[in-house]
């Protein structure tokens, strides 16, 4: 690489965050961070501010961003937005050749919208905005002709594999899933099972809602629709198999039979270190998969009745061009609430079904009504009684 290449870390102080960081700071020769955001850790992103001499930085909540303001916990050298526009203004001020999208929800879809009309490469973590305007990204990033990196481990492993072959021969691809935090509880108590107990993954160290959706598999849901965006896939060709271990990241498999896999412990730097030097290659401190030790690796179809949100995420694919909006912001109002502890468990998988069933679409399709349609959904679920579904 001839210099540094220029980054933007929106969601710096997360889990995708913190590991974007420390590969940044193990080859600081080959990058450079110019902007960086959170919502509500000041403190925590005042520090990453002054570990990597950030000049641009973003606090989407404003409150925070007053507090901030107030206790001048930032450099006067940097500039600071804060606020509901923070992240978009960060993006249309400040020069950079990557954007890495590393915050929850929906918020990242207007600044990668701007990032992508600027010009810059995108690492996209975050599904749910794929999700959610997934026409509309792709459609950017044609006209544009920027890289659409996926950081998702799974769209990341398909990324891989479909490299240097011919698109026209995919057959299907087959998405791994671990199963989350509940796939052994039995089917008859997984009413039961608590916030704290859908948090604990057995193999991945991941942010909260993403781990929640884990347990429910409405995060392999996402990462059905995320797919269908990213690769062009009709609903048929994408496959989910249970795959506790977490070692293959998915398969791809061709017309003529053969099946190609990527492979990598489950840490979500090798993914990340990828998207970041692609199309080059460094090496990886962590530790890689040692075959000089004996292990075997697991394989079966998943339990729809174990894990209802993935069939609706099917369903969802057959609702476009709404679908994916409603079956996201339903879900995530229902996460909101089960960890609020206002439903169970098993009520998420009911709003998402009664929300994708009940909610009015419009038939033209612009930003604007899919917006609407995000907001509608999210007033729905929340007022939802899962004891009268
Ligand atoms: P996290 O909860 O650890 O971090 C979220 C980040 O987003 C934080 O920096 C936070 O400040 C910021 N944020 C929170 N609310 C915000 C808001 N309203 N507006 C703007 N910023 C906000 O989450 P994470 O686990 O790092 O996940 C980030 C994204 O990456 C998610 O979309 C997730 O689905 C995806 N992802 C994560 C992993 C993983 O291993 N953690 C793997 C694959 C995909
Ligand atoms: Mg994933």
């Amino acid at each position: 690489m001839d210099k540094a290449k220029r980054i933007i870390l929106l969601g710096a102080t997360g889990s995708i965050g913190s590991n974007t960081l420390e590969i940044i700071q193990r080859f600081p020769e080959d990058f450079q961070l110019v902007g960086i955001s959170a919502h509500k850790k000041c403190q925590a992103l005042a520090q990453i501010a002054e570990t990597f001499q950030v000049p641009s930085i973003a606090l989407s909540d404003e409150s925070a961003y007053q507090s901030a303001v107030e206790a001048k916990i930032f450099s006067k050298d940097s500039k600071l937005y804060g606020g509901d526009q923070a992240l978009h203004q960060l993006i249309e001020e400040t020069q950079a050749d990557i954007l890495v999208v590393a915050i929850v929800g929906t918020h990242a879809l207007s600044p990668t919208l701007k990032a992508i009309e600027k010009g810059f490469d995108i690492a996209l973590a975050n599904k749910e905005l794929l999700v959610l305007g997934g026409s509309f990204v792709t459609q950017a990033i044609q006209e544009k002709q920027v890289r659409l990196l996926p950081i998702d481990s799974e769209h990341n492993a398909i990324f891989q594999c479909l490299h240097g072959n011919n698109t026209k021969d995919l057959k299907s691809i087959i998405l791994t899933a671990s199963g989350g935090a509940c796939r052994d509880t039995p089917i008859d108590q997984l009413q039961d099972i608590t916030p704290h107990q859908a948090k604990q993954h057995p193999n991945w160290s991941m942010g909260a809602k993403i781990t929640i959706d884990s347990a429910t598999m409405a995060n392999k849901g996402l990462e059905i629709i995320e797919a269908r965006w990213l690769f062009d896939l009709e609903p048929h060709q994408i496959k989910v198999t249970l795959h506790p271990e977490s070692i293959v990241h998915s398969f791809v498999q061709w017309i003529d039979g053969s099946v190609l896999a990527q492979l990598s412990p489950p840490s979500m730097t090798f993914a990340i270190q990828h998207c970041l030097f692609y199309p080059d290659k460094r090496a990886n401190p962590k530790p890689s998969i040692d075959f000089d030790e004996s292990f075997s690796l697991n394989f079966a179809p998943p339990d729809l009745k174990r894990y209802p949100c993935l069939e609706l995420a099917y369903q969802a694919l057959k609702q476009e061009p709404y679908g994916g909006a409603i079956y996201n912001a339903a879900n995530e109002i229902a996460v909101q609430r089960f960890v609020a502890e206002e439903i169970r468990f098993t009520d998420i998988p009911k709003i998402i079904e009664h929300t994708l069933n009940n909610i009015q679409t419009p038939n033209t399709h612009t930003l604007a009504s899919l917006l609407k349609i995000d907001q509608d959904t999210r007033d729905f679920a929340q007022q939802l009684d899962p004891k009268k579904l």
